[in-house]
Formats: C-alpha cells, structure tokens, sequence
C-alpha cells in the first residue's frame, strides 16, 4: 500500500515558513502586497481568489483586490495592470484567469511586469526558468517539487513521466525535474503507447484534466504518483487524473485529491509573493 502524501500538512508547512518571514520583515519595516485583480464573477474563480487571499492573511501578506465586471475591455483591464506595474506598493499581481472572451489572456499575461509576476506564466519568467536564471515559477509545479523534496523523494538520476504539457503545468513541470536532474518524459495525448510510457517513471506526474484515467497499468510498482488534476466524477465528486483505489496499491507513494497539489498551488503563490522582494531588489 502506498504512503500517502499529504499535501494540506505540507502546505502548512511552507505557510507557516513563509508567514514567520514575513513577520521579521514586518519588524524591519517592510510589508508585501499582492494585488488580485479578477474579471467577472465565475464561480471556480471565485473560489480560488477567496482561498488565495486566505492564505495571504494567514501569511501577513497584504492582499488588494480589484474586482471587475465582465464587460470589462482589454483596454480596461491592460490599463489597470499597468498602472499595478508601476505602484511601488505592489509588489506582485495575480490576474485569476480564465478571462472572459474578449481579453486576450496572452496579451494581459505578457503586460504583467516579469518583476511583479507571481504566478510565472509571463514569457520571461518561463525562458528564465528554461535556462537557469532567478524568476518566478509557476505554482503548481513548484509545488509538486516541493512535495517530493519534502517526502524524501530522490528524483536526481530518476525516471520522471509527466503527462500534459500545458504552458502553466505540463512543460514547467518538466523544466523543473530536468533542473533537478530527473530524466524526464514529456507525455501528451499523440503519445503512443502511454500506458507503456508510464510505466518507466519512478516519478509519475499527472495532468491531464481526465477524472481517474491512469489505472493501475500505468504505474510502476513503487513509483510515486503526483496527481495535479483536479476533476470532477460521474457523481460530482472531486477527483483526480489517478484512479487512487487502484493506483494505491501499486504506487509507492501517491498525492490524494482533494489534499494533495492542490494546496501546494497556494502556498507557493505565498512563497512567490514573498520572493518578489528580492526580484524586485535584483
Ligand atoms: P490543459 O487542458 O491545458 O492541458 C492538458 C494536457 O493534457 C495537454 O497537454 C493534453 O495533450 C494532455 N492530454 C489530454 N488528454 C490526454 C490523454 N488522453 N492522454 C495523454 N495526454 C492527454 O490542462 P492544464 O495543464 O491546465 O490542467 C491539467 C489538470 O490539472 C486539470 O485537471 C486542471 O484542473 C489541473 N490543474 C490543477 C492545478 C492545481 O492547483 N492543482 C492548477 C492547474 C491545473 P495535448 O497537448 O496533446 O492536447
């Protein structure tokens, strides 16, 4: 039976880590402020937004929310971006997306500045983690790096499968892994033969957006299986990439979702938010 990994201890962990930080810089004089800009009203979005700034709370980092209708225009949204960029009292900028249609995401992530881009999808932040310079990471990823350091996986020398290769998960994912000297496969859906391709990891990283897909012929007796879905079953019922009932009982160890990336995803927004200082200092 695999260990499980829980990611909500973790999690805390890197909350309170960042919270006792941010608390010294507090004593020195210095407050860090996130600004959360959100469009519309989606109900996933909002849900998320209100865990984001939770968290920020619970950190000492201040959070401003900018609330805006649907309506909104590009124009709108780039000149309030914009004006964010150049507020010294900012220090980082979360645009929640999805955005409505008629904003270009690309055109806003790319207005964000690199210096302020807590979420690390902007293209500088993306090269920079490509060849090896400071920048912000993208969360999930981070985080799923976090979870394997912090449960005594080795991944140096060792088989890495992730599966997906989204701009915010997928290909950061792998770009980590590679930086931590895993040999790494980038699976995608004209991959052939995945079930085959899977079974070489002894790290399997997940995320497909597929509830329960990887049965237990895709996994490796032992492997550690980091699932980053987040999905919802044919009851309704949250659930993962993984199949957990059968994939617990060959992995080695396994993330759970609900409890597993997911609340990595927050806590290392905190820990970018708190990086932004020395981003901003560099
Ligand atoms: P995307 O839809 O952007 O990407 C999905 C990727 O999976 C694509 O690369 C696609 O391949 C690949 N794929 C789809 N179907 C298959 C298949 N049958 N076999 C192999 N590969 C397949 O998704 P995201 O990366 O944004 O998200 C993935 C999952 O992670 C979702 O469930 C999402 O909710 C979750 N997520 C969780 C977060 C968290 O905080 N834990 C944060 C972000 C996402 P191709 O490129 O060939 O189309």
């Amino acid at each position: 039976m695999a260990i499980q990994i829980d990611g909500k201890a973790i999690a805390a962990q890197i909350k309170d880590e960042v919270r006792a930080r941010i608390e010294q810089l507090r004593e020195q004089g210095t407050e860090v402020t996130l600004a959360v800009v959100q469009v519309g009203a989606d109900p996933a979005s909002s849900v998320y937004v209100r865990n984001k700034k939770k968290a920020c709370e619970y950190c000492g980092i201040i959070s401003r929310s900018y609330e805006l209708g649907e309506e909104t225009t590009q124009e709108e949204l780039l000149a309030l971006v914009q004006s964010l960029n150049e507020d010294p009292g900012i220090n980082g900028i979360l645009v929640q997306l999805p955005l409505p249609s008629q904003i270009d995401e690309d055109r806003i992530i790319g207005a964000i500045s690199p210096s302020k881009d807590v979420d690390g999808f902007h293209p500088q932040s993306v090269g920079a983690l490509s060849i090896g310079l400071p920048g912000f990471i993208s969360c999930t990823p981070a985080g799923v790096i976090q979870l394997l350091r912090r449960s005594g996986i080795e991944m140096e020398g060792k088989e890495a499968v992730v599966v997906g290769r989204s701009n915010i998960v997928g290909k950061p994912m792998a770009a980590l892994l590679l930086r931590e000297n895993a040999t790494v496969t980038v699976a995608h859906s004209r991959t052939k033969n995945l079930a085959e391709v899977c079974r070489r990891a002894d790290i399997l990283i997940t995320a497909i957006g597929k509830p329960k897909f990887f049965t237990g012929e895709y996994i490796r007796e032992g492997a550690a299986v980091i699932d980053c879905g987040i999905n919802r079953d044919e009851n309704g019922k949250l659930c993962g990439d993984v199949d957990y009932a059968e994939a617990e009982k060959i992995a080695g160890a396994i993330t759970p979702v609900p409890g597993g990336v997911g609340p990595m995803t927050v806590a290392m927004l905190m820990v970018n938010c708190l990086a932004s200082l020395e981003l901003q200092q560099a």
